[in-house]
């Protein structure tokens, strides 16, 4: 027989009856016996009165099935709405040239490059990286260059702070990889130009950034993950209350032999 959890009024109840009938290891066999017998008929009990309630038609595992379905059709509504690709904001950057110029990788590096005439400086927090000890490299932080001037001046005025905010993370993409390469002793892109910060992405036509990465995109398919593990929770769960009501309904021809037996028992010993 499977072990089950009885709820606490019921153990408390247990624990009584065993207190009247003796005093432990004291006990007689008989009566120990007998005590016993009168704990497994209150657990039964308890199991054919759980497993009336599943096969009545009000139960609360049907009520909670229901609800879960319910919340389930929310999270395919928004699984249809996440789904849904917005057209994002474009405008076209032109290519103009990007010069790279001194890259500094060590404890404290430091990132310079210009776009055409206006110059960009890089570098981390000098500060956090005298504190020492830190696993994690600091974030380099613009100190020179000024993105507004990269916007091209037939920029649509509702786009432009749009497309200055997207330039801005994009040119910080950009600072972090020339570091990383040197670092990593890889190669240093060629011909970088303003453009390759703002191609049109394929699939929403959002500008991309330096890696290509669209975040309209990305923002997407987070999602769509979030909402997918959503329905697999609430999926999870249904199919977990329909199997224990379905186990307490089925379970109840044996608990009900069992009381039989157990009542029998109690018959002849009592
Ligand atoms: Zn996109």
């Amino acid at each position: 027989m499977p072990t089950r959890d009885v709820p606490p009024h019921l153990a408390q109840a247990i624990e009584k009856r065993s207190g009247e009938s003796g005093m432990g290891p004291l006990q007689d066999p008989g009566q120990r016996k007998l005590a016993g017998l009168r704990r497994q008929r209150v657990v039964i009990l308890f199991d054919i009165e759980q497993g009336e309630l599943a096969a009545s038609t009000d139960n609360p595992w049907t009520q909670r099935i229901a609800l879960l379905t319910e919340a389930m059709t929310g999270v395919a509504d928004d699984l249809v709405a996440a789904n849904t690709i917005e057209p994002g904001p474009y405008h076209a950057v032109p290519e103009t040239p990007i010069a790279i110029g001194a890259i500094d990788s060590g404890d404290a590096a430091s990132v310079e490059f210009a776009v055409g005439d206006q110059r960009f400086l890089y570098s981390e927090d000098q500060d956090w990286a005298e504190r020492g000890h830190q696993i994690a490299r600091s974030e380099l932080v613009r100190r020179t260059g000024d993105v507004d001037a990269l916007l091209p001046g037939d920029t649509p005025a509702d786009l432009r702070d749009d497309l200055r905010a997207h330039l801005s993370d994009s040119l910080f993409v950009m600072a972090s990889d020339l570091r990383d390469r040197t670092l990593d002793g890889d190669p240093m892109p060629t011909n970088p130009s303003l453009a390759d910060h703002a191609a049109p992405c394929p699939v929403c036509g959002n500008w991309t950034d330096w890696r290509g990465t669209c975040q309209a995109c990305a923002r997407r398919n987070a999602r769509l993950m979030e909402l997918k593990r959503e329905e697999g929770r609430l999926l999870d769960e249904r199919a977990r209350e329909a199997q224990e009501r379905r186990r307490l309904v089925e379970g109840m021809p044996l608990a009900r032999k069992r009381l039989r037996d157990v009542e029998a028992d109690l018959a002849r010993l009592g």
